[in-house]
């Protein structure tokens, strides 16, 4: 067989299995050959990983394309940071409401619109989660799952009191929703439970929640105003990992009278983390996931306050502390946790001058994908290799309905990889990002292990820091049906 690439005198890092030294054949975008050797002159192209890791490209599953900027300009840039950090597919969360398109209606108009924009403008494949806001939406799940390709949705846990000014009767500007509250999520959950069960045989269907307590939130705000409290202390002790803890058994008690697929997104404390295990133990029978993030795996806000980063690292939950992100790593070592997102959400400096409560929340973490679980897991912890793949390709791709297509070194999967420098060691800059964002809140922070080349679908697209391939990313249509 002739090749149109062949990935030659790489170490390959399988998911589940470990490191094998290998070589990988493409052709038509699809690996169609693992060999221990395959003559080069059997391709037209050659990619030489001599000394280096090629990795299954990252799945980053948690991702807000457009989300404070215009769609089809965040898709660009956002998407090439992804190429940076290896990965290869993003799976965007979308909603109606305040912020994104700043508007509500039925998904059958709006998600053509969202796809429209989208389209053309990704340099990785891409797919959506769907936020499912108002009680008309929820008559459309079906038609999402089964029309439209989309695998998951997601209930934001405290949205219930978000107001947009200090007037509370406006509660539902900013989720453009009646009734956005336990009630909505319960009836939610009913229908993406009917969508699991259907679809079953094809792939996982699922609802991702952002697990705060509104009520506590304001409470410990109050709190930390008159305990005179700021910076990223102030936000951390306002939303504290109480109101995370909460929220996730309200989430898994809904889940288990529903039967819902649950993702416990963010994790972001001991006591979100201890939760989640928690709730697993509880309902054993029930499916939950368990998410954390890279900057609550890397960052402590209280080093971000005194060097200066301050409130450039706020996001929603909010960053910890050492004693918590450890907590973290020892949930990835001892298989509790499932997958490690960016939660990337392009969100300038501009954004971040308004104080403690007022600036927005989130930033861009999609380019620093593997360097930092390399670098903070597998250099520092001793965390392995093929994890560090399932935590960010074959977990994210298996919960989501993208496996074996995608998160998978195996014939007819995409060849989609990130080839690995592990001895490659630099600081992590806003530059090098190649986002549309500004700043990071990583900005400095030394990392060992770099992504030198982005492959997806056989193409080249990231090489030795620059972008090289075209805006040729595709919207994948889930659920897709195994080994299909
Ligand atoms: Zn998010």
């Amino acid at each position: 067989m002739k090749f149109d690439s062949i990935i030659k005198n790489g170490t390959v890092v399988f998911p589940f299995h470990g490191e094998v030294k290998c070589e990988i054949g493409i052709k038509a975008g699809k690996i169609a050959a693992i060999c221990d050797e395959i003559d080069a002159n059997r391709a037209e192209n050659v990619f030489d990983a001599k000394g280096k890791y090629v990795f299954p490209a990252a799945v980053d599953s948690h991702f807000h394309v457009g989300i404070y900027r215009p769609h089809s300009e965040d898709a660009q840039s956002e998407s090439m940071s992804a190429l940076v950090g290896g990965v290869g597919t993003v799976i965007s969360y979308w909603r109606t409401g305040h912020h994104y398109l700043n508007k509500t209606g039925p998904y059958k108009e709006i998600l053509p619109e969202v796809m429209q924009l989208s389209d053309g403008n990704f340099y990785t494949d891409y797919c959506y989660h769907i936020a499912v806001m108002t009680a008309d939406q929820l008559d459309e799940v079906e038609w999402l799952v089964e029309n439209a390709g989309v695998g998951s949705f997601k209930f934001y846990m405290f949205y219930k009191a978000l107001t947009l000014s200090a007037d509370s009767t406006k509660g539902s500007a900013y989720t453009m929703a009646e009734n956005y509250d336990l009630g909505h999520l319960f009836e939610l959950m009913t229908r993406v439970s009917e969508m699991a069960e259907k679809h079953k045989d094809k792939a996982r269907i699922s609802l991702s929640l952002h697990c705060e307590n509104p009520e506590l939130i304001r409470v410990f705000i109050e709190r930390a105003n008159k305990q005179g409290l700021t910076g990223l202390k102030a936000y951390s002790e306002g939303r504290p990992p109480l109101s995370e803890k909460l929220s996730v058994h309200e989430a898994a008690i809904l889940a288990d009278a529903t039967g819902c697929p649950i993702n416990l997104l963010h994790l972001s404390s001991r006591d979100a983390l201890q939760a989640g295990i928690d709730v697993r133990r509880t309902y054993p029978n029930h499916d939950i996931k368990l998410e954390t993030t890279l900057h609550h795996l890397a960052l402590d806000h209280e080093e971000l306050d005194r060097n200066g980063i301050g409130l450039k690292g706020k996001v929603n939950p909010p960053i910890r502390t050492k004693e918590h992100s450890e907590f973290l790593w020892e949930g990835i070592k001892r298989g509790h946790v499932d997958t490690v997102v960016s939660d990337h959400a392009c969100c300038g400096e501009e954004h971040k001058q308004q104080g403690v409560w007022g600036s927005l929340p989130g930033f861009g973490g999609t380019s620093i994908l593997y360097p930092v679980l390399l670098s903070e897991g597998c250099h520092k912890r001793g965390v392995s290799l093929a994890r560090v793949a399932e935590l960010v390709s074959a977990n994210p791709a298996r919960n989501f309905g993208l496996f074996p297509r995608k998160g998978c070194i195996s014939i007819g999967a995409d060849a989609d990889f990130a080839i690995v420098d592990m001895n490659l060691e630099k600081p992590i800059t806003a530059s090098e990002a190649l986002s549309a964002q500004d700043h990071t809140p990583f900005e400095g922070f030394m990392t060992k292990g770099w992504v030198t080349q982005t492959i997806i679908r056989g193409n080249l697209q990231f090489d030795n820091g620059k972008v090289v391939g075209e805006k040729q990313g595709t919207f994948i249509k889930r659920p897709i049906a195994l080994h299909s």
